[in-house]
């Protein structure tokens, strides 16, 4: 099976529109069949501001879109959302009282399928970047894969046959808390020395600041400069990586691992090595089956992803 993208019902539109919500950002746009965003809006998210100010901002940016890709909304197959999660795709409601405070246990689904009198679907954000590369980006017609984003956290989108894991009640497994230090750094997952306490951006930072470089560009610059300190902070966080990914080899198998997130634009080289470190030290699987590779649609995967769902659906 390959993953190449499913044909739209002509009747039904050949557009989609991506809405990627994020706790500071939110970014909108159009999206044909391949993956190309004819045009994007992306605005600051002012969760503060109230959901309903929220909403309308979302559909005029739609609206925007379309007008300045000199289309309809009856061309619009529907509308994909992906949100900082938690959330629940089935009630198509945002659970995350961590970045979206203001928005929580609302309902984004329903207001965009009425406005727009076509159907709207919500997934995890990391899923959505997940879906993205799945299709348009470093997938590359793999049946199965895991997608690991290194940022601010550490986001995780499994997808088997194209499409998107889901555990329990619909939603979403977090690989990014995957246990790997028990007496690390403590973590608002509920445990200590998860993969996000140690090799996130913010782990990094933290670990950095204590040491006195600053933030997780001081510990790479210092890197750069063979420091002893930085290099112990960096080995922590890539000794994170490969447990993690030595786990999530031995229980998914994926085909491919793609590494994507703010950290990876700069490190890929670092963090792959110690992926591939992993993958080759096992024994009990075939050699080379699965291979690491780096996101290639930036921080548009989850707009691309979100629109692509519609697809999915
Ligand atoms: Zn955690």
């Amino acid at each position: 099976m390959n993953l190449e993208p499913r044909t739209l019902n002509p009747e039904r539109g050949v557009l989609a529109a991506g809405v990627d919500i994020g706790g500071t950002k939110i970014a909108v746009g159009v999206v044909d069949e391949q993956g190309r965003i004819l045009a994007e809006r992306a605005f600051p998210t002012e969760a503060a501001l109230g959901f309903v100010r929220g909403v309308t901002r979302i559909t005029d940016a739609i609206d925007a879109c379309l007008s300045e890709a000199g289309r309809l909304r009856a061309e619009l197959a529907g509308i994909g959302v992906g949100c900082a999660g938690p959330v629940n795709p089935k009630r198509g409601t945002i659970d995350n009282p961590h970045t979206l405070p203001t928005w929580d246990g609302v309902d984004i689904v329903t207001p965009l399928r009425t406005t727009f009198d076509r159907p709207a679907m919500l997934e995890n954000d990391a899923d959505a970047a997940a879906v993205g590369e799945a299709y348009f980006g470093a997938g590359e017609n793999r049946r199965s894969l895991v997608m690991l984003t290194f940022g601010t956290g550490v986001g995780s989108g499994i997808l088997l046959d194209g499409r998107i894991y889901r555990g329990a009640a619909d939603t979403h497994p977090e690989l990014g808390h995957l246990p790997i230090e028990p007496d690390g750094p403590e973590c608002y997952c509920g445990i200590r020395g998860c993969i996000e306490s140690l090799a996130s951006g913010t782990a990094i930072s933290a670990a950095g600041k204590a040491a006195g470089f600053g933030d997780a560009r001081g510990v790479f610059q210092a890197l750069a400069n063979d420091d002893s300190r930085a290099r112990d902070i960096v080995n922590r966080a890539l000794a994170a990586v490969r447990v993690a990914v030595w786990t999530i080899q031995h229980t998914l198998l994926p085909e491919r691992i793609i590494l994507g997130g703010g950290m990876i634009d700069d490190h890929f080289g670092l963090f792959a090595e110690a992926a591939r470190n992993a993958i080759d030290a096992a024994t009990l699987n075939p050699h080379g089956c699965t291979d690491v590779m780096q996101a290639r649609l930036g921080n548009r995967a989850g707009l691309v992803g979100a629109a692509q769902l519609v697809r999915l659906a």
